[in-house]
């Protein structure tokens, strides 16, 4: 996901506070991954070793009590090699890069780069247990982040520009990022949290695969900036657990303004929710409060009603479940280039936050996260 939210908000923090903690404590295989903490670098130790099978244990027992038949999507389709043909066709598809709408048509596998800037080698920014996603995603072992260097989106306002639109990340092969999966889930993570995967979808069913055969048993988050292309999402059915797109605006004119000319961004992320919808269903916590599948949609509250807050709302009411999990997010903060656009240059204000949760509540949403309302 890109642009400003949850994820991002936090994930500066967590890339300068936390990467060093994150790293530290795994096998010598991802040291490389950390750029700038080698001072804190330490081995891991037996006690380490036997906290983490613990975490990892208790994590797989705690899904087994609540439902015992669960596992994740993906798993099935492991077994009989849908899964990795479904990863091989997405990887054809760079050849003539059509995985995002935008459908640059460029040879990624021949080293071209499109809109998003990503060639077929992939970059990952970082990887650890992210205690600033949604609740039902956190519970008390985080949610296993992992954030894709790059996007097709390219917000102005994107407070990771770095990570987004600076190519910032490190070289990755599809075995470390399996092996990625299967350190967070040994960490105690609840989920796999992919952010921003559209344009290494290849990469990470690929990964999922090799991963779901060395015991990968987490659900798995596909947090996207909403521009998804319906023929892509299709082949994710039966793959991703839950679902976690942004529905950034409503209003096309102001999408082309502040989302790289992606005026189209409002019909197309629509079309990709539904589809999302029609795979997961509402997002349901389990009893213990923790989600396991379903669309958990987030919308950030921009200043000055940019962001079409209202027309969202009456979509959703009116397409989707009344129930359907609606994040309205109020931690809008001008980044990068949000100054010279007068109208996102400040953040919102408590008056402009309510007012779109009245608006949902109107609209017969019963399902909302409004964390911060008062
Ligand atoms: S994933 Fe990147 S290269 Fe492929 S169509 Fe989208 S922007 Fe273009």
């Amino acid at each position: 996901m890109r642009g400003n939210s949850v994820t991002e908000q936090s994930r500066r923090q967590f890339i300068q506070s936390c990467l060093c903690f994150t790293l530290s404590g795994l096998s010598p295989t991802f040291v490389f991954l950390c750029t700038g903490c080698k001072k804190n670098e330490k081995s891991t130790s037996l006690p380490d070793v036997l906290e983490y099978e613990k975490k990892e244990r208790l994590v797989v027992e705690r899904a087994a009590k609540i439902d015992p038949n669960y596992e994740p999507a993906y798993l099935k389709l492991h077994r009989t090699g849908e899964l990795k043909k479904r990863g091989e066709e997405l990887w054809n598809i760079m050849e003539s890069c059509k995985l995002c709408p935008r459908m640059c048509g460029f040879n990624r596998l021949a080293g071209k780069k499109g809109f998003c800037q990503a060639t077929s080698k992939l970059f990952v920014a970082s990887y650890h247990p992210h205690f600033g996603e949604e609740r039902s995603l956190v519970g008390r072992g985080g949610s296993g982040a992992i954030f894709f260097s790059n996007c097709g989106l390219r917000c102005v306002f994107c407070i990771n520009w770095e990570i987004s639109q600076g190519g910032k990340g490190k070289l990755t092969s599809i075995e470390e990022l399996a092996q990625m999966m299967l350190s967070l889930q040994k960490r105690g993570c609840h989920n796999i949290n992919l952010v921003t995967p559209t344009h290494y979808s290849a990469h990470i069913l690929l990964a999922v695969d090799i991963a779901a055969g060395k015991g990968l048993r987490l659900p798995l988050v596909y947090n996207t900036c909403g521009l998804e292309r319906l023929e892509i999402i299709k082949m994710l059915d039966g793959i991703i657990d839950i679902y976690l797109p942004d529905f950034k605006y409503g209003d096309g004119k102001m999408a082309a303004k502040h989302l790289s000319a992606a005026a189209t961004y409002p019909e197309i992320t629509e079309q990709a929710i539904l589809e999302m919808q029609r795979q997961v269903g509402v997002a349901r916590p389990a009893k213990d409060g923790l989600m396991f599948r379903g669309l958990m949609i987030r919308h950030l509250v921009m200043p000055n009603r940019v962001a079409g807050t209202k027309e969202i709302i009456e979509w959703i009411a009116q397409n989707l479940p009344k129930d359907t999990y609606f994040n309205i997010m109020q931690q809008y903060t001008p980044t990068h280039k949000a100054f010279e656009y007068p109208e996102i240059s400040r953040r919102i204000t408590q008056e402009e936050f309510k007012e779109a949760v009245r608006w949902a509540k109107a609209a017969g949403l019963t399902n909302l996260d409004i964390q911060g309302w008062r």
